[in-house]
C-alpha cells in the first residue's frame, strides 16, 4: 500500500456528551470519509491503552466492542475498505514493538512526559503503573507500525508526538535511516488538519463552563445514553436569562447563545441561519422547547441506531482490517528486529 497513512486511536464509550459528539467523533467521521480517496485511514481502539490506570476489568471486553459500535452508529462507513477499524491488541505487534522501543527509551524522558506526572500525583504513587510510565512508547509503536505520516492529537497528545518522532528519528540515525517512517511535526498536523474550529458546547446549567463528561452533578450535560425524556428536561432547565430577547451574545447572554449554537448543529444549519430564524424572539420557553425537542429527536434516532448496529458486521469488519494490516505491521517490526540483531538480514 502505497498511500500515505492517517492514523488515530479513538477512545469512547457511551458516556460521552453531545460536545464530545460535535466536537470529535463527527470531525474524525467526516475527515476519514473526506480524506479517504488520498489516504489510507488507520482508525484503531486503543485496548492496551485501557488499563494503564486501574478498571473494571469485567466491562472492558464489551466496551471495547462498544467503541467500535458507536463509531458505526455516528455514522462511519464500514463499507468503504480504504478506512480500517482494528483492535490494537489483536495485532501483537503492537507489544513487541513496544518491549523493544523501550531498550531505546530513556527513564528520564518518560519520567518528564506531563500525562504521567499529572496522574502519578492523583492516583498515587502505589497505583501509578509500569504501563502508564510506558504509554508514550506504546503511542510511538502504534504509529510507527504503520507508517503513518498524520496522527490528528488533542493538546494533552502533543508531547506524546513529539516523542513518537524522536525515537523514531533516534532508531532511524543509530541503525538505518531507512527503519521508521517520522511522523509530521505538531504544526504540520495543525495545517494539515485544520485547526480546532474551536466549537465548544457549554454546559446547560452553567453556560460559562464547557459542557464535560467528568462533569460532577451531570445536569447540565447531554449524554448519549440520556433517555430522550431526562434530555428533555434538561434543556428545559437551561439557564438563560431575564432580557426575554433571543440574540447570540456569548458574553451577555451565554445560555441563550449556547442553545442556538446546539439548535444549530442539530438542526445542520451554519450558527448564522439560526440565529437568522429565531433572533429577536422573546418567548424562551417556547424556543427551549424546540431546542429540547430536537436534542430528544436526536438521542432516540442515535440510541435506535445503535442498538441497530449490526455485531457481526462490526466483527467482520474488525477482522477484515486486523488481517490487512497485521502484515504490514509485522513488517515494520522485522526490519527492526533485524536492525537490533533479533532476526537474520537477509
Ligand atoms: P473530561 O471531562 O473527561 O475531560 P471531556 O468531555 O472534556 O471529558 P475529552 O475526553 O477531554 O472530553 O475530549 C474528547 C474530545 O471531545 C476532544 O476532541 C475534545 O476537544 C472534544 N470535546 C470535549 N468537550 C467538548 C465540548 N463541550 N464541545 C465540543 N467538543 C468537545
Ligand atoms: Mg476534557
Amino acid at each position: 500500500m502505497t498511500k500515505p497513512v492517517i492514523l488515530t486511536g479513538i477512545r469512547a464509550n457511551q458516556d460521552l456528551t453531545l460536545g464530545n459528539y460535535f466536537g470529535a467523533i463527527l470531525p474524525i467521521i467526516d475527515m476519514a470519509k473526506k480524506r479517504s480517496d488520498e489516504y489510507q485511514i488507520n482508525m484503531f481502539i486503543p485496548d492496551l491503552h485501557s488499563f494503564t490506570t486501574p478498571i473494571d476489568h469485567s466491562t472492558l471486553n464489551k466496551q471495547i466492542f462498544d467503541n467500535a459500535r458507536l463509531f458505526a452508529a455516528a455514522g462511519l462507513p464500514l463499507e468503504n475498505d480504504n478506512i480500517h477499524l482494528y483492535r490494537q491488541s489483536y495485532i501483537p505487534a503492537h507489544s513487541e514493538l513496544t518491549i523493544i522501543l523501550n531498550c531505546f527509551t530513556g527513564f528520564g524522558e518518560m519520567s518528564r512526559m506531563t500525562q504521567f506526572k499529572e496522574k502519578r500525583t492523583t492516583i498515587g504513587e502505589d497505583r501509578t503503573s509500569v504501563g502508564l510510565f510506558d504509554y508514550p512508547v506504546l503511542m510511538a509503536s502504534d504509529i510507527l507500525l504503520y507508517n503513518a505520516k498524520y496522527v490528528p492529537v488533542g493538546d494533552d497528545q502533543t508531547q506524546h508526538l513529539e516523542f513518537a518522532r524522536d525515537i523514531a528519528e533516534r532508531m532511524n540515525k543509530k541503525f538505518d535511516t531507512e527503519l521508521f517512517v517520522v511522523p509530521e511535526a505538531v504544526k504540520a498536523q495543525h495545517e494539515f488538519f485544520g485547526k480546532d474550529q474551536g466549537l465548544r458546547v457549554k454546559d446547560l446549567i452553567d453556560p460559562t463552563k464547557k459542557m464535560s463528561k467528568s462533569d460532577e452533578s451531570g445536569r447540565g450535560v447531554i449524554f448519549l445514553s440520556d433517555a430522550p425524556e431526562v434530555a428533555y428536561k434538561k434543556v428545559m432547565g437551561a439557564t438563560t436569562d431575564d432580557k426575554a430577547n433571543i440574540q447570540f451574545d456569548r458574553t451577555n447572554q451565554p445560555g441563550i447563545s449556547n442553545l442556538l449554537e446546539i439548535l444549530s448543529l442539530l438542526q445542520g444549519l451554519t450558527l448564522q441561519e439560526a440565529i437568522d430564524k429565531y433572533q429577536g424572539q422573546e418567548r424562551y420557553g417556547d424556543f427551549k422547547a424546540v431546542v429540547a425537542e430536537e436534542v430528544k429527536s436526536f438521542l432516540t434516532d442515535f440510541q435506535n441506531n445503535l442498538a441497530n448496529v449490526d455485531s457481526d458486521i462490526i466483527t467482520a469488519k474488525l477482522e477484515k482490517s486486523e488481517r490487512e494490516l497485521a502484515p504490514i505491521a509485522n513488517e515494520t517490526l522485522l526490519r527492526v528486529q533485524q536492525a537490533v540483531g533479533l532476526r537474520p538480514r537477509l
